[in-house]
């Protein structure tokens, strides 16, 4: 059936590279860095501690043709592999941690703001994320005015240096915050047998409601060991990989992809054409007429990898710190994963948002606020720390950003009749789940292999 060509070499090209494998004469990866994994690399210290960009443990999905591809290589190797039933992940809310549920407790608001939330959540009309033109009327219509802003407000300043009225409906999924968890255990688990609750409230702990999906994570090192896996199986179907360049040119002709054209004048004839990485970057190379005034905006992250000398407290694999007077945003730490008989390392990731500081600086900032915070002993010193920038890290989720993301992709499809657009070109999709599953779907569709 041709050549396929996939752009950028993150989990959705890969991932893509191997089910286009078998049904494409020949299929070619483009990736302008040194190494495929995009956002699944890891990092190593001086001491050659590794390090991941942020959390990422892996889960198998509800669609076994899907895990025997993506997790080929963790069940040939399982020795490599640590697994679990549970992740286990905490919160920290109003300066306690909650030790058992990434989602917030509402029970860690004052006593009468409690009460009130709770009245508000249980009452509140309901509006569907369609029908909301704003993050602010969402909110306030499905969680009440406490939460809404006495939670969801002084967080999204935080998080995404926004007002709730500027920011897209769906952005509070991103980032867990459209579960709350109440005190009562029993209470909470009959609301959520009815519907218009279960989708507000969390069980109270991640033993509860489990799906039977396994959880893995490398043994001793970081996550990129499964974009090795998956690399070795993309070159076994054939796949040629080709790292550090970058597509220059988009020829086409008729409304289809003929050819494209490498940053080092390489020209490849291309049957279809499968985008991973941001749709703008493949309307300038294939020349399509877009004007816009929007102009996207990021928020700028910084990926702190910090040791100390001593232990850490909370037991979980990571952690969600939805304080508002903090920098930090999420902790992994990866003592509580890695293989224990053979780590007596004590380090971690903290990830930042936003800082009015940064280097040194910052992450003393952040070892504070975990000792604050209960993470950490009081007394631990911070042995070793680096920071890493990621300069364009989470977009801004304005719902200008979200509309001119759909018109861009919508321009694509409209232009030509054999490009795909996936991952970081989707236009619903975020998170790595969501996104293999798109690309599962869109790959199965497109080479009819049913
Ligand atoms: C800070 C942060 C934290 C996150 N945390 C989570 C989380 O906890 N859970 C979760 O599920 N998801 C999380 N995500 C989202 C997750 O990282 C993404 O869903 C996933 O990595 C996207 O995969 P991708 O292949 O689409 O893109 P990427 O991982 O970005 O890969 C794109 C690839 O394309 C390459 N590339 C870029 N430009 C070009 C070019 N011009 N030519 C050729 N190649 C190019 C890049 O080098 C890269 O290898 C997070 C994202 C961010 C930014």
């Amino acid at each position: 059936m041709g050549s396929c060509i996939i752009v950028g070499g993150g989990i959705a090209g890969l991932f893509a590279s191997i089910l286009a494998s078998e049904k494409f004469d020949s299929v070619t990866l483009i990736e302008g860095s040194e190494k495929c994994g995009g956002l699944l690399k890891s990092w190593k210290n001086k001491q050659q501690i590794s390090f991941d960009f942020g959390t990422h443990i892996l889960s198998e999905t509800a669609n076994d043709e899907m895990n025997a591809i993506l997790f080929k290589g963790i069940y040939e190797h399982p020795e490599l592999w640590n697994s679990f039933d549970v992740t286990k992940v905490s919160n920290s809310f109003s300066g306690k941690i909650y030790d058992e549920a990434q989602f917030i407790a509402l029970h860690h608001l004052t006593e009468v703001d409690y009460k009130l939330a709770l009245s508000e959540l249980l009452l509140a009309p309901g509006r569907s994320l369609d029908e909301a033109k704003n993050l602010y009327e969402y909110a306030v219509d499905n969680y009440g005015p406490i939460i809404t802003n006495k939670i969801f407000r002084p967080l999204f300043q935080k998080m995404q240096q926004a007002e709730l009225e500027e920011l897209h409906p769906n952005v509070h999924i991103i980032f867990a915050f459209n579960r709350f968890i109440l005190s009562d255990t029993t209470l909470s688990k009959a609301l959520k047998k009815i519907d218009k609750f279960d989708s507000k409230l969390a069980f109270s702990s991640y033993y509860d409601g489990l799906s039977g999906a396994k959880k893995f994570y490398p043994k001793e090192r970081g996550i990129e060991l499964w974009v090795e896996h998956l690399c070795e199986q993309a070159k076994e179907k054939g796949v040629e990989i080709r790292l550090n360049t970058q597509i220059a040119k988009i020829n086409s002709d008729n409304n289809h992809v003929t050819q494209v054209v490498l940053s080092n004048g390489e020209e490849l004839n291309c049957s279809q054409l499968i985008w991973t990485i941001p749709a703008i970057f493949a309307i300038r190379a294939a020349g399509v007429d877009y004007k816009s005034s929007v102009k996207p905006e990021f928020c700028p992250m910084s990926l702190h990898h910090l040791v100390f000398d001593s232990p850490f407290l909370d037991k979980n694999y990571y952690s969600n710190i939805n304080e508002f007077d903090c920098d930090g945003f999420r902790i992994t730490l990866y003592p509580n994963i890695l293989d224990k008989k053979k780590s007596n390392l004590h380090h971690c990731t903290v990830e930042v948002l936003h800082s009015e500081l940064s280097g040194n600086a910052l992450s003393a900032k952040l070892a504070d606020e975990l000792k604050a915070l209960g993470y950490v002993e009081k007394n631990a010193q911070l042995v070793q720390s680096d920071e890493i920038k990621v300069p364009m890290g989470f977009p801004k989720f304005t719902n200008e950003f979200v509309n001119e993301k759909v018109r861009q992709v919508d321009l694509l499809n409209d232009s030509f009749k054999n490009m795909t657009l996936l991952g970081k070109a989707s236009k619903t999709e975020f998170f790595v789940y969501g996104i293999l599953q798109e690309t599962f779907d869109a790959i199965k569709k497109l080479a009819h292999y049913e």
